[in-house]
């Protein structure tokens, strides 16, 4: 039992203070900020710059970095964080599992799934786009992607602007990370890649790719990126207190400039709270 997941539940808010005490731990007061306990976070695993696990088990980007800050404004120190892969369409069923206490995974906050799990944030704007093969001159508006093999992923946002608008006559193959797109478009097993241009900004910097892929520069769509918790969960309005105070101490902009700086990536300005852009 993770106790930030406990302290999150009115009626198992007790327990845990019972629990804790009994451990001789802290305060018992039952939520974040007590320090010493564990936070699950959930992020994705293999986008560089955003949400990377790099074969030496590090974890880095800008999501990490997030939510590194957010963690730490609730009471816990980096190394009470707990990683958990968050894969786009596992994010929903993750929260309201509650087997992690927040998502910072390139999260877009939509109607959809604010039904489900309640969005801190926005903390990104980001823009949807494609990822071609460097030498590929027949995708050169969003329109050219009827009838090409298009990669994206299951439960993304992505996927579903290509049905909805973007090119409901693309060969849309839904994977189940964008690595796996990646590894495809190389391959020339689809034709492009379509997600986020914070993400596919971050594969094509990657040296193994220096000059094998571009971006098609669409604004496609805006992306606000928020940070997923439970429906009715109190974290919600102290991430948003910590999200404000990374913002204005300057930890926002450094860590834009450390994950998005390699990739060349121009990132928006910094969202204000609540205000999401349509
Ligand atoms: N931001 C979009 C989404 O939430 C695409 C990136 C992703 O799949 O994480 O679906």
């Amino acid at each position: 039992m993770k106790p930030l997941k406990a302290a999150v539940a009115a009626t198992a808010a007790v327990a845990l203070s019972l629990t804790a005490a009994a451990c001789g731990g802290d305060d018992g007061g039952g939520g974040a900020g007590n320090g010493g306990d564990k936070i699950t976070v959930g992020i994705k695993f293999d986008q560089p710059g955003l949400g990377l696990k790099t074969p030496d088990g590090k974890y880095t980007g800008f999501d990490i970095d997030v939510a590194t800050y957010v963690a730490k404004e609730l009471g816990f120190e980096p190394g009470d964080i707990e990683w958990k892969e968050a894969k786009s369409a596992d994010r929903e069923t993750l929260l309201q599992r509650g087997d992690v206490d927040f998502i910072a995974a390139t999260y877009s906050i939509n109607d959809e799934r604010a039904k489900k799990v309640d969005f801190a944030g926005p903390y990104l704007l980001a823009h949807q786009d494609v990822l071609v093969r460097a030498d590929d001159n027949t995708i050169k508006r969003p329109e050219d992607l009827n009838n090409k093999k298009l990669c994206s992923v299951t439960g993304s946002t992505s996927a579903q602007n290509v049905k909805d608008r973007i090119a409901p006559r693309a060969q849309l193959q839904e994977y189940g990370g964008y690595s796996e797109c990646l590894t495809g478009l190389e391959n020339k097993a689809v034709d492009a890649l379509t997600t986020d241009d914070s993400i596919l900004a971050g594969y094509a910097a990657q040296p193994e790719h220096q000059g094998k892929f571009k971006l098609g520069g669409f604004k496609l769509s805006n992306e606000n990126y928020g940070i997923g918790v439970q429906k009715g969960s109190d974290l919600k309005n102290k991430i948003n207190t910590a999200l404000e105070k990374m913002v204005s101490d300057g930890s926002w902009d450094e860590a834009v400039k450390k994950n998005f700086g390699p990739a060349n990536y121009k990132n928006e300005p910094a969202p204000k709270i609540g205000n999401i852009v349509k």
